[in-house]
């Protein structure tokens, strides 16, 4: 394992459900401090500021990833719970989960019927996420109590980071948007050994998957001059997708969003990413969606506006407990931010 594949694999697996991220905001923050200064906003945002002079260009990857609350523990001792972020309820069922009880880590699995006692009618029918629960094994709520387990504990899926056959992908939870952070990291190291034109805020943001508030709350702090929000991006070559709902390809280079429901990027800076791109030799692909949102959402609406563009690693299976990504679209993603980054002077982000 190099530097960069045990960075993405303690990303991947460190727990940090939105609202509880204190867990991964002490590793974030372990793996930033090397490279600058780190600071907290007061929501849990972990920043690391890079250099002195010129435009304050922000990075943004949010370090929530999605997960569940337990909200009531039945007399039978089942676990009751809800979202936090954006789950299809069909991938939930029989699936491991951790439950971060104050005790310490209790397993467990969402609960499904077994086929054998399953109508006719009810093999037919989504179950919805209302009607699950979680069994940590127990037989009573007293033997809940006793693991620790109380209302508002978070939940998370339980997956662990493994190197697929060719050795050059990786599987694993929460690559939305623990890939962003692996990326920021990396470009914090790279600029800590190159000089740079600009001051680098690096930012990891909390509570992306529940509406953007970190991206918010740590803007305040930054008060960026152009921002680069880290992100990953939907992968359309598995079965079932069509090439005019998303063309992306893992393995087929970084993306850029060209639009989403609540952001239209920068023009200049989305063609500034564009050209080097090309003049670097580094295939880039298009996504644009109505359904998704990132946090440029507010970035790119700070104050009087701050030029924002959002650049994606494909990313297969994203919000469920395996992604899958190509090392190759990571390499290629650090190298085209970092020549943007570098690009990023006075007078360059006066014209975006
Ligand atoms: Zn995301």
């Amino acid at each position: 394992m190099d530097e960069i594949e045990t960075t993405l694999k303690q990303l991947s697996e460190v727990h940090g459900v939105p609202g509880y991220e204190e867990e991964v905001a002490q590793l974030v923050a372990g793996l930033m401090s090397p490279h600058g200064e780190v600071l907290r906003d007061r929501i849990g945002s972990v920043i690391c500021r890079q250099g002195e002079a010129g435009p304050k260009v922000m990075l943004a990857a949010h370090m929530d990833e999605i997960g569940f609350m337990v909200h009531h523990v039945s007399a039978e001792g089942f676990l009751r719970f809800l979202p936090l972020g954006g789950w299809w309820d069909q991938v939930l069922l029989g699936q491991r989960v951790i439950v971060r009880a104050r005790k310490g880590p209790v397993p467990g699995v969402i609960g499904a019927k077994p086929p054998h006692l399953l109508s006719q009618e009810e093999r037919k029918k989504l179950v919805e996420l209302k009607e699950m629960y979680i069994d940590v094994g127990a037989r009573s709520r007293e033997e809940v109590e006793a693991l620790g387990i109380r209302p508002g504990d978070p939940v998370v899926p339980d997956s662990a980071f493994t190197v697929l056959a060719d050795g050059r992908r990786y599987m694993g939870k929460a690559f939305d948007d623990r890939v962003g952070l692996a990326l920021m990291v990396e470009l914090l190291r790279r600029f800590a050994r190159e000089p740079h034109p600009n001051t680098i805020y690096a930012v990891a943001t909390a509570m992306e998957e529940v509406g953007c508030r970190g991206a918010k709350t740590s803007c305040e702090l930054v008060d960026p001059d152009v921002a680069l929000v880290l992100e990953v991006d939907l992968c359309g070559d598995v079965p079932g997708i069509k090439p005019e709902e998303s063309a992306i390809k893992l393995g087929g280079g970084p993306s850029i969003w060209l639009l989403d429901a609540r952001m239209i990027p920068n023009l200049r800076l989305r063609d500034l990413v564009i050209d080097t791109a090309e003049e670097l030799g580094i295939p880039l692909q298009f996504s644009a969606y109505t359904g998704a949102a990132t946090d440029g959402a507010h970035i790119h609406m700070h104050r009087s506006g701050v030029p924002t563009v959002v650049l994606g690693v494909p990313t297969r299976h994203i919000h469920s407990h395996a992604g899958i990504i190509s090392r190759e679209d990571f390499d290629r993603a650090v190298q085209l931010a970092a020549a943007v980054i570098a690009k990023l002077d006075e007078e360059r982000v006066r014209a975006l």
